[in-house]
């Protein structure tokens, strides 16, 4: 990842996803996580790196382009929406930093695409 808060958001990404395949796919507290959630783990992490904002980069809730595929984006909401409230609690640091990023205004669409890593065309799905 280009920079600290990619690497930040990143970061935040597999926590949320920990605490919610925690707490739905396994009895107990594992270190990996289930295959769907590795699965989607993945997929955004290769968002992420491919992501045309590159470091200008929105929260991906307040993207105009939104490239996840509708599925994906859904599970990450549902994810989210488990996730976030916990965070504050057990990465409130991670958290608060997430919650700033939110409010930030998201730049105007990238002209001609990538500032950064590949192009945001879909691999699973997705739509730019
Ligand atoms: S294009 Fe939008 S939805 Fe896709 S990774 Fe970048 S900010 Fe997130
Ligand atoms: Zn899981």
């Amino acid at each position: 990842m280009a920079t600290a808060r990619l690497q930040r958001e990143a970061r935040t990404m597999e926590v949320m996803l920990h605490l919610y395949c925690d707490d739905h796919h396994a009895p107990q507290p594992r270190r990996s996580l289930c295959e769907p959630c590795a699965a989607l783990h993945e997929y955004a992490r290769k968002r992420l790196a491919g992501c045309p904002y590159g470091p200008d980069k929105p929260t991906c809730a307040n993207c105009v382009i939104h490239c996840y595929g509708p599925r994906q984006r859904e599970a990450v909401r549902q994810v989210m929406r488990y996730a976030g409230p916990r965070m504050l609690l057990r990465h409130p640091v991670l958290a608060l930093a997430h919650l700033l990023d939110g409010r930030r205004p998201a730049p105007p669409k990238p002209r001609g695409g990538v500032t950064s890593g590949r192009p945001a065309s879909p691999d699973g799905g997705g739509r730019v």
